[in-house]
């Protein structure tokens, strides 16, 4: 092929011979626009040929029933049903798979669009754990993919698939089959041209190119390692893993350098100021505290606009520290606002400054939803003339009609959900105020510098003295009695309990085995028959909503119940006893921010979790109380979109990148990426910059 004819990798999939008008619509509707998008999208598994059993050879595990042992056969379907189970209505698909030496029962559950996608005769290949059936060996619920139809004269249905040692199998992406898109790869990997990559060479060492790394992942030769292939250790892997990251780390710095270069306002600090913030606060800063503030004042003294980030674990202090950098800018004549989540947490926020600031909290407006008209006017003229030095509110303080008079700061309470492009939006107006951001739960030093490290770091690894950790229990269902009982006693005694149950989505499969809010209300109400329970869940209209957390607050509920972890989010020190049912629904993490709610008072509190599986991973919080290190779990066996929170964690898109895994890589991209950005980009570069940062939506990192 004459080299003048390949493709640039952002080329549209049609300029692909062999791509028409009718593949395109199935490529686009995917999501594939260029033929980089269709070949970043690699394979999710490979089946080696090897590992597929006969059924005659199939062996249970080593267990006396048999523990689960994973098996993958190629057979064709037959005797396929459906039917309901008598007892809980499940629905049940079956199948006998059958190759030459036997068949296997394959079962599937409440997956009923199963039995109008299988067909009878067709050949799958299947994996997933064997189990002792009824009848013989069974697979329950085992991943399949599907090879089409095979006429009988091709005796060896192995052989046809498995041209190489390894098959790679790709997701189907609404009407565009797996099949279909390893053909289209082909396609793509003939004609492309991956020149126009920038690596720098301390990252591209010992490492192949981009279209020899994409050629190899799309077709492994068959002396790949199949353990690196599968856990995407290959040095293709890390080829590509590169590029991804080291486009996030220049992102993140080329940010960096913009803002050291942004002009701020400087607040000046004096013996005044300090006597006059001291006068506000309630006890000692901690020394965490102290150090945290100070870098702070250093930041606004500086010349340059602030970007910091406060991080600490649950009960450190940040919203003090927060309060204390908004009465800066307060008494220097300017306007602070705090950003809250949800409009129950700014109203908490509101109530606390009002405490601190005492006789002057007429300088303090809260911005909510459900304001009468009257108020509302007057709250906006406040911000507008400059009365308002002190501004809480959502979010929604900054899509609206708000003007301020002098804003000079803005505080986050919780990073995730508010990113660049609301920042920007800011940026829009005119405005370019100080930033502080109090992120909501502690985040790995690595991954906080890595993912936010745009921004500077302050760290409370400290809690306010004579804090009692919550006593934290893990119990069975079946020893839940304990739990009430607990809570019982808490009631009796004057104080108040949280209960949280799992928000429960209707369409979920494993809802069956699931307790839900109505079923924990009704619980509820017969075991604690005079006590006056309050429901909070993320249906509710926000005036019902405040209401009923006002409700709460004030103690005329005793006990809350509530399936979102944000209207949790509220200090109500009288609360002592926290109880979560089906725990392992729940990332660390959140429990451990949960845990955080109870016992704030001085009264000492309990946290109690309810589960029946992943007892391991939960007793992680039984045995330890440090949010980083529980972070840190939780990074590791959830992976960092859950980690965040996948939609709103403003996080890239990586196709073969992983934080976790790929942290090494990425300490390295941080480092190349700095020295890079000194050196200044060259316009090749940042053609393809701007090219990955489309691919991998860069542009909406916080
Ligand atoms: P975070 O937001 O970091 O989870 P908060 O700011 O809500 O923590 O503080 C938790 C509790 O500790 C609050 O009730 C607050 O009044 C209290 N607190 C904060 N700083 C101190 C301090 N230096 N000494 C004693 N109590 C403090
Ligand atoms: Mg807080």
């Amino acid at each position: 092929m004459m080299p003048s004819l390949l493709l640039p990798l952002s080329s549209k999939l049609t300029a692909l011979r062999g791509v028409g008008s009718r593949r395109m619509e199935l490529l686009s509707a995917a999501g594939f626009q260029t033929v980089e998008d269709l070949l970043w999208g690699l394979p999710y598994r490979y089946i080696d040929r090897g590992s597929i059993t006969s059924v005659s050879d199939l062996r249970y595990g080593p267990g006396l029933d048999g523990d689960a042992v994973n098996v993958t056969l190629l057979g064709k379907i037959a005797d396929l049903r459906q039917s309901t189970t008598r007892v809980k209505r499940m629905n049940i698909t079956e199948a006998l798979l059958c190759d030459d030496t036997g068949s296997v029962r394959l079962v599937w559950f409440n997956q009923p669009h199963l039995f109008r996608i299988i067909k009878p005769g067709e050949r799958i290949l299947v994996w997933g754990p064997l189990a002792h059936g009824r009848h013989g060996p069974e697979m329950r619920g085992p991943a399949w993919e599907s090879f089409g139809f095979v006429n009988e004269a091709e005796s060896d249905a192995r052989d046809d698939l498995f041209i190489a040692r390894f098959l790679p199998l790709y997701r189907r992406m609404g009407t565009l089959t797996g099949r279909m898109r390893q053909k289209l790869v082909a396609l793509a990997l003939e004609q492309a041209d991956c020149s126009g990559v920038f690596l720098p060479s301390e990252l591209s060492r010992g490492l192949p190119d981009t279209l020899t790394a994409l050629r190899l992942l799309h077709n492994p030769p068959d002396e790949c390692i199949a353990e690196d292939l599968e856990a995407g250790l290959t040095p293709a892997h890390q080829r590509l893993a590169m590029e991804e990251l080291f486009a996030f780390a220049l992102g993140v710095e080329l940010r960096r350098s913009g803002r050291l270069t942004r002009r701020g306002e400087i607040i000046p600090t004096s013996v005044e100021l300090r006597n006059k913030l001291k006068s506000f606060l309630p006890f000692r800063l901690t020394k965490a505290q102290r150090s945290a503030f100070k870098e702070i004042v250093d930041d606004l003294g500086a010349g340059r606009v602030m970007h910091r980030m406060l991080q600490g674990d649950v009960g450190s202090g940040k919203t003090l520290v927060a309060f204390l950098t908004m009465a800066m800018i307060a008494e220097t004549g300017g306007q602070a606002a705090l950003l809250a989540p949800t409009e129950v947490l700014a109203r908490q926020h509101a109530d606390t400054f009002a405490k601190l600031l005492g006789d002057e909290r007429s300088f303090m407006r809260l911005l909510a939803g459900g304001m009468k008209a009257a108020e509302r006017r007057e709250t906006l003229e406040a911000i507008a003339d400059g009365q308002a030095r002190y501004v809480v509110g959502t979010h929604a303080l900054f899509q609206e009609a708000v003007s301020f008079k002098k804003l000079q700061l803005v505080v986050v309470d919780e990073q995730h959900r508010f990113g660049v492009k609301q920042r920007e939006a800011i940026k829009d107006k005119g405005l370019d105020p100080h930033w502080l951001v109090m992120s909501a739960t502690p985040i790995p030093r690595s991954l906080a510098l890595a993912i936010f490290g745009d921004l500077d770091q302050s760290v409370l690894d400290e809690l306010p003295p004579g804090r009692q950790p919550a006593r934290t229990r893990l119990l069975n269902p079946d020893q839940a009695e304990w739990a009430w009982d607990l809570v019982e006693r808490e009631l009796n005694n004057g104080r108040q309990a949280f209960v949280v149950s799992p928000a429960i989505d209707p369409s979920d499969e494993t809802k069956i085995s699931l307790r839900d809010i109505q079923a924990m209300e009704a619980l509820l109400h017969a075991r604690f028959q005079d006590v006056r329970i309050t429901i909070a869940h993320g249906r509710l209209k926000s005036d019902e909503l405040n209401a009923r957390m006002a409700m709460f607050v004030s103690g005329e509920a005793r006990i809350l119940l509530a399936t979102t972890v944000i209207e949790v989010g509220v200090d109500v020190p009288n609360a002592t006893v926290m109880v979560v049912d089906h725990a392992e629904r729940f990332g660390l993490s959140q429990l451990h921010q949960l845990r955080g709610r109870v016992g704030r008072g001085a009264y000492g509190g309990h946290f109690v979790m309810i589960s029946k599986s992943e007892n391991e991973r939960l007793q992680a919080l039984v045995e330890t109380q440090d949010g980083f290190r529980i972070a840190q779990k939780d990074l590791e066996i959830r992976g960092p979109g859950e980690f965040f929170g996948t939609r709103q964690s403003g996080l890239p898109r990586f196709q073969v990148a992983d934080l976790v895994r790929d942290r090494q890589l990425l300490a390295r991209c941080r480092e190349a990426a700095v020295d890079a950005v000194q050196q200044g980009l060259t316009d090749e570069q940042r053609i393809w910059l701007r090219q990955e940062q489309t691919r991998l939506k860069l542009a909406e990192i916080s």
